[in-house]
């Protein structure tokens, strides 16, 4: 579904040149649950910004369902990004005087009220909130803040969420919760998840985990052993 070829992604500041990413390959299919790991500053936020259409690169390819995505327009470009995909931040991003149906319902700009606000409610309870609908986010915790937020991404029904650090700013049981949610909606629900964290306990509930250093890719390897079931067999039995 997703393919990058020698990806690269300099920044220059004043005389000096970054190489945030270094000619980068990458492979990812439909349904795949993938964790890119890494120390700061190796990389991951700019190919995660890259993937999602957020950001350009400097050299290389990105290939999604084999279109080029260096050859399409702008407005083509943020179409793929509204329809096909879906982000979740380290900082939930809510907008702070709106309760959480108002905040999932902000992307269907173009829906009718009614088809709005029933897949709202629709995305809150598949997250485990449709108690709490008509709280704003300083009456919800940050585990349910971020639950938010993924049924806000999840409204629109991405083919790919990106989720950069969305565990950063939870304690280790609310994380757990959150990476619950995530890796239902690959077993459930067949969506691709790509994951950017620095914390092993949280990449753990990906089936994949690359592992960046200096904008390059070090190690791309299985979150299992031959012996444990793949995910297609965990998903047949259960
Ligand atoms: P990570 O998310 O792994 O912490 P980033 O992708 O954010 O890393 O950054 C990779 C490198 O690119 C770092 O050296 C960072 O300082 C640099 N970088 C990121 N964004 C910018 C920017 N807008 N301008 C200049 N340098 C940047
Ligand atoms: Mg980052």
């Amino acid at each position: 579904m997703i393919r990058l070829e020698a990806l690269t992604r300099l920044y220059r500041t004043g005389s000096e040149v970054v190489r945030a990413l270094d000619g980068v390959d990458l492979t990812i299919e439909r349904g795949e649950f993938i964790a890119i790991m890494g120390a700061s500053g190796s990389g991951k936020s700019t190919i995660m910004n890259i993937l999602g259409c957020l950001d350009r690169p400097t050299a290389g390819r990105y290939l999604f369902e084999g279109k080029d995505i260096g050859k399409i327009s702008e407005d083509s470009r943020s179409r793929l990004r509204g329809r096909e995909f879906g982000f979740i931040f380290q900082q939930f991003n809510l907008l702070p005087r709106m309760n959480a149906i108002e905040q999932v319902e902000l992307p269907m700009v173009y829906q009718s009220g009614g088809n709005r606000r029933k897949r709202a409610k629709q995305a809150l309870t598949m997250v485990g909130l449709a108690e709490r609908m008509n709280h704003k986010p300083t009456e919800l915790s940050g585990g349910q803040q971020q639950r938010v937020a993924i049924a806000r991404a999840l409204v629109m029904s991405p083919r790919v969420l990106f989720a950069d650090e969305p565990t950063g700013a939870l304690d280790s049981r609310t994380s757990e919760e959150v990476m619950a949610i995530l890796e239902g909606l690959v077993r459930n629900q067949g969506i691709t998840v790509i994951l950017v964290t620095h914390e092993q306990d949280v990449a753990n509930y990906a089936d994949r985990v690359v592992r960046m250093r200096d904008g390059k890719i070090i190690e791309d390897r299985m979150n299992r052993t031959a012996a444990e079931p793949t995910r297609q067999e965990r998903l047949a039995v259960g």
